[in-house]
């Protein structure tokens, strides 16, 4: 059992030095780099995963919040991953139950031609997954789908396509990750950057020297393997090792908007599968919210907080208007939020970029840097597999088994109650619950449900260290609802500081940083 004081900063920070050599140091805490250190961790390996900002800070909690096999690349032609894909979710959905639903998705029918295309494409699709399917796609009529899909264009409307995927809550999911790492033996902590690459005289990396980002303290650390896990920062990894090396990748962005659930006010999820460029949208209930994207749109450079632009926005709320009774306005956007993807880098010969294959990639450096891009979320464990698989085969050791496809993951329960606003905590929401006791109704936030306690076990248990911390990963108010998410950050920077042991001016300040980055989710 994870200790009660095992996530506090200072333990975290003794544990670093006292394994003498790490068996593999993961680099980044977003789904890739957890998914490899739990594999690691998995099969007995002293593994030590370090994040240079918070957990899941960059794409991983920014994602469309879907688990699934990817109806995309069904049509695409690009049937392994898929399955791949489907056994991944299946796999999740029994290890994570408390965080990853069943959702129906609905794609509404406007032809004759996209029935008889659909129908048969999803039945594929269930067929794919075999036995961890999660229910039936069937085909159902116009009134059926203007019931399922209140406000829905019924303008040429055939009917709709029923189908499941899983859809879940991103961040949440990667804190209970680092959680299981932590609970498992392994080491996992934020706020610890890897500034350079340390190497032996075989010209071999053999250990690296990670900053403490809150007190700028540098450690050497000593591994037998480095895994460079840092999605659209694989390069500044790479040019550590070779400062010559060639840049491997370009970076496109993908915009969500949130609105209220009014806009949409149905629990299944839409899925338009081609937009005027070319794209899926999805509109996914989440939270008590909808979330509508994404776009494609390549930008030039790779950073922490990717901005929207004002074309993705129009397009979104375009979009969403061509199938929405009521439309949404710019106004009526609760949050904006921005995720990026690797794209390969145009080499000679071929001018453009192009997409890596949402099945991911392995690159062993002549240093024996092991680095890993592409992939999704769903995929995360399987990615991790993978990697260790190579690790073992290039560094000549043992094969050893991986538990994970049936490890459960922190916070695992039996049975979820969906109403719960607490749900998502799976077996901590009990702990939670009880401490409440008598101060049910103390919400710092009703109309997002955030509770003081939840502050106080963000910075106790979950190693929340600032205020967009525990608004945006710990708690989702950041992407529900920024404006409300920055009403409340002064009450949760004063709770966290008893927590932390801060004083009035760290408060000020991180109400001030918050407020920085959480105006940069409204749209004026
Ligand atoms: C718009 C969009 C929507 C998506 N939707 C879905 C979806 O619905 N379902 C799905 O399955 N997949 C989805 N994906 C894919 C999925 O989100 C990504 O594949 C996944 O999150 C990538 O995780 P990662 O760990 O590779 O990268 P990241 O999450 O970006 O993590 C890399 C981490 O490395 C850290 N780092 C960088 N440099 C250093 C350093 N020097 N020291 C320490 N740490 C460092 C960074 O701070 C960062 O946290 C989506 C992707 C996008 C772009």
């Amino acid at each position: 059992m994870l200790q009660e004081n095992n996530t506090t900063r200072a333990n975290l920070l003794t544990r670093l030095t006292h394994q003498h050599v790490w068996d593999v140091l993961v680099i980044g805490g977003g789904a890739t780099g957890l998914g490899v250190a739990l594999d690691a961790v998995s099969r007995g390996y002293k593994t030590l995963l370090v994040e240079q900002s918070d957990f899941a800070k960059g794409t991983s909690s920014r994602s469309t919040k879907l688990v699934h096999g990817g109806v995309r690349y069904l049509a695409q032609g690009d049937v392994l991953l898929v399955r791949e894909a489907s056994v991944e979710r299946g796999l999740l959905t029994r290890n994570a139950p408390h965080l990853v639903k069943n959702q129906t998705f609905i794609i509404p029918i406007y032809n004759y031609w996209d029935r008889l295309k659909y129908t048969i494409g999803l039945k594929l699709y269930d067929w794919i997954s075999g036995k961890l399917t999660l229910g039936a796609s069937l085909f159902i009529s116009r009134k059926k789908t203007i019931e399922s899909i209140p406000g829905i264009k019924t303008d040429g409307l055939l009917g709709g396509v029923l189908y499941h995927d899983g859809q879940f809550d991103d961040s949440r999911l990667a804190i209970n990750l680092a959680q299981t790492i932590l609970k498992n033996g392994g080491h996992a902590i934020n706020y610890m950057k890897v500034v350079s690459l340390l190497k032996g005289d075989n010209q071999k990396i053999d250990g690296a020297v990670i900053q403490d980002e809150e007190s700028g303290k540098k450690y050497h650390i000593k591994t037998k393997a480095v895994v460079n896990a840092t999605g659209v920062f694989v390069d500044a990894i790479l040019q550590m090792d070779n400062p010559s090396g060639k840049k491997t990748i370009c970076v496109s962005q993908g915009v969500h908007i949130v609105l209220d659930k009014t806009f949409y006010p149905s629990e299944h999820a839409l899925m338009i599968p081609e937009t005027s460029d070319g794209r899926v949208l999805f509109a996914v209930p989440w939270h008590n919210k909808v979330v509508v994207g994404t776009t494609d749109t390549l930008v030039d450079e790779a950073s922490l907080e990717p901005k929207a632009l004002e074309i993705e926005i129009s397009f979104i709320l375009e979009t969403a208007s061509s199938y929405f009774i009521r439309k949404p306005q710019r106004s009526d956007v609760l949050s904006v939020f921005t995720g990026l993807r690797p794209l390969a880098a145009p080499t000679e010969g071929q001018p453009k970029t192009k997409e890596i294959s949402r099945s991911h990639k392995i690159i062993v450096s002549p240093s024996n840097l092991f680095t890993i891009l592409g992939g999704k979320w769903t995929t995360y464990r399987k990615m991790g597999e993978d990697m260790v698989n190579s690790i073992e085969k290039k560094l000549h050791w043992p094969h050893k088994k991986t538990t994970t496809a049936s490890m459960h993951i922190y916070g695992y329960v039996d049975k979820v109650n969906w109403d719960d606003p607490l749900y998502f905590y799976g077996s901590d929401g009990i702990k939670i619950r009880e401490r409440m006791n008598g101060t049910a109704n103390e919400w710092i936030s009703e109309s997002l449900k955030i509770h003081k306690l939840q502050v106080k076990w963000a910075v106790e248990h979950e190693m929340a260290r600032t205020v967009e911390d525990v608004l945006s990963r710990r708690t989702r108010a950041l992407l529900l609802n920024a404006r409300e998410s920055i009403r409340i950050a002064p009450e949760v920077a004063n709770i966290m500081s008893t927590g932390l042991n801060k004083d009035e001016q760290w408060v000020k300040q991180q109400v001030e940083e918050y407020t920085r980055l959480a105006n940069n989710y409204i749209l004026n």
